[in-house]
């Protein structure tokens, strides 16, 4: 008999495991999804984080494909079967597009010499699949997986999940009350937007956890020609430098180019930025923005410590921008991005201690390297990830040491994109459908088309 599997999260990690299991001839009746968010014919553009495909559903569609890049993968299963399960992943965001043959691989494979001597630069391979075509993606995907049976319950959220008695409690939208739905098999894969969920469950339980980073710095902007001959080599480019004995690295990270625009995030009630890239000609604005991220090792609590500084670095219920020459520019609609202009980085070096100089030392060796950079830049603070504590699970298939038949996936596990989430979610489920009596269809997939 198939066992009862309560995924809580539609995103990119649960819409995986549950593709993987149907795939395989799984029962998609046996297969219930809930998630907080709409599905994807409802799905507005504002609800960036929730809903059908989740974060990844309205992101900027680029899919990492190394094992270096987007959180833990190889750690569990070794670099083979972490590529392989990558390849499963963008598989699945060819077969439900539209026109697969427009996601594009670019690859960069040499560093250039002009960065050498200050920077290193990653070259990793990234299959852009255009944000603008997401939306058809998930409405094909879904189409198929409610053709195989699996259940959906949209616009409902899950604030309690029991242990103990393999129960997951669920309140529905706009109305008082709450049911529970009955689990064999739970795979918990609430991404960013259900960190503070997470963090509850992991509390309540006492989960053991590894010790995490902190990921906190700035977005930086300029006008894109300055950056011109690097973008020609990787579009997408990570500059990187490493201080070993501090326990400190930094990168330049998700950078967007020709119609970059800064956005701003609003977690736990603070300001954050991070950056879109519009496909559309008529937003081009050449400009350049990305991350200038520091991972910090070491640090007791480092999520506290996170929010901590990150609530520190507001004024005026916004965060801040500085620029030696500039003004924040302006939003895809017109609107000035939303932060409060300072005239020095006093307070923010105050905030930030010591770490401040490596994102200072940073910039001057970019104004090195790119010469005609000098003034032309602004800097909007802070950028910040939040990592999720860790929790402990066995490498085989994400389930949690001490209760082996939840599986923790996606970025409220260890990732940090599209691919490693989508990839966790069918490790995941792997072992349910190997050997028994599912396991019919032998790596053939029914394609959309
Ligand atoms: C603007 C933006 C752009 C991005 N661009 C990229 C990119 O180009 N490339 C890349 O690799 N990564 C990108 N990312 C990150 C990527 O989207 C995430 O890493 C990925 O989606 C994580 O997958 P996940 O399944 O773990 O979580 P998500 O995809 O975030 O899905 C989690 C789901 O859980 C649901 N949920 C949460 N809590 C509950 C609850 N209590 N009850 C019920 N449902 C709940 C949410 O509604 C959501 O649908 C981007 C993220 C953002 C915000």
């Amino acid at each position: 008999m198939a066992k009862k599997i309560v995924i809580v999260g539609a995103g990119v990690a649960g819409v995986n495991a549950a593709t993987k299991l149907v795939d395989k001839g799984y029962p998609g009746k046996d297969i219930t999804i809930v998630d907080m968010g709409n599905d994807p014919y409802n799905r507005k553009p504002e609800e960036v984080m929730t809903g059908f495909l989740g974060a990844g559903g309205w992101s900027d569609g680029k899919l990492t494909y190394h094992t270096a890049i987007g959180g833990q993968l190889s750690k569990y299963v070794g670099e083979k079967k972490a590529m392989k399960l990558m390849d499963e992943v963008i598989n699945n965001f060819k077969r439900f597009h539209p026109k697969p043959e427009e996601v594009q691989c670019s690859n960069p494979i040499a560093e250039p010499d002009f960065i050498k001597p200050y920077f290193g630069l990653r070259l990793f391979p990234v299959w852009h699949v255009g944000t603008d075509y997401l939306h058809e993606i998930g409405k094909n995907w879904y189409d198929y997986l409610v053709s195989k049976g699996v259940q959906f319950i949209w616009n409902e959220r899950v604030f309690k999940v029991d242990f103990e008695s393999d129960l997951v409690y669920v309140t529905v939208k706009g109305k008082e009350g709450h049911y529970a739905l009955d689990y064999d098999k739970l795979i918990f894969g609430v991404g960013k937007s259900g960190i503070d969920f997470a963090q509850e469950i992991q509390d309540e339980y006492q989960l053991e956890t590894e010790s995490k980073s902190v990921q906190i710095g700035v977005r930086f902007e300029a006008p894109q020609h300055h950056f011109q001959k690097l973008i020609d080599i990787s579009y997408d480019f990570k500059l990187y430098r490493k201080f070993e004995d501090k326990g400190v690295s930094l990168r330049s990270f998700c950078t967007n180019n020709n119609a970059a625009y800064v956005a701003v995030e609003e977690t736990y009630k603070n300001h954050s930025y991070n950056g879109h890239a519009k496909k559309d000609p008529k937003y081009r604005n050449d400009m350049t923005n990305f991350g200038i991220l520091m991972e910090i090792n070491g640090i007791k609590n480092p999520f506290e410590w996170s929010r901590k500084v990150v609530n520190e670095l507001q004024f005026a219920g916004t965060g801040l921008y500085y620029s030696p020459s500039r003004i924040p520019s302006k939003t895809s609609e017109g609107n000035k991005v939303s932060a409060f202009q300072i005239d020095n980085l006093n307070g923010v070096k105050h905030v930030m201690g010591e770490y401040w100089n490596y994102i200072e030392d940073f910039i001057e060796d970019m104004k090195k390297v790119f010469p005609t950079l000098g003034d032309d830049w602004g800097i909007y603070i802070p950028e910040v990830k939040y990592l999720s504590p860790e929790p402990l699970v066995n490498h085989k298939d994400l389930g949690l040491s001490e209760y082996p038949d939840v599986h923790f996936v996606g970025d409220a596990l260890s990732a940090r994109g599209i691919t490693v989430s989508g990839a966790q979610g069918i490790l995941a489920v792997e072992d349910l459908v190997k050997g028994c009596e599912w396991d019919n269809i032998h790596g053939d997939v029914t394609y959309f088309k």
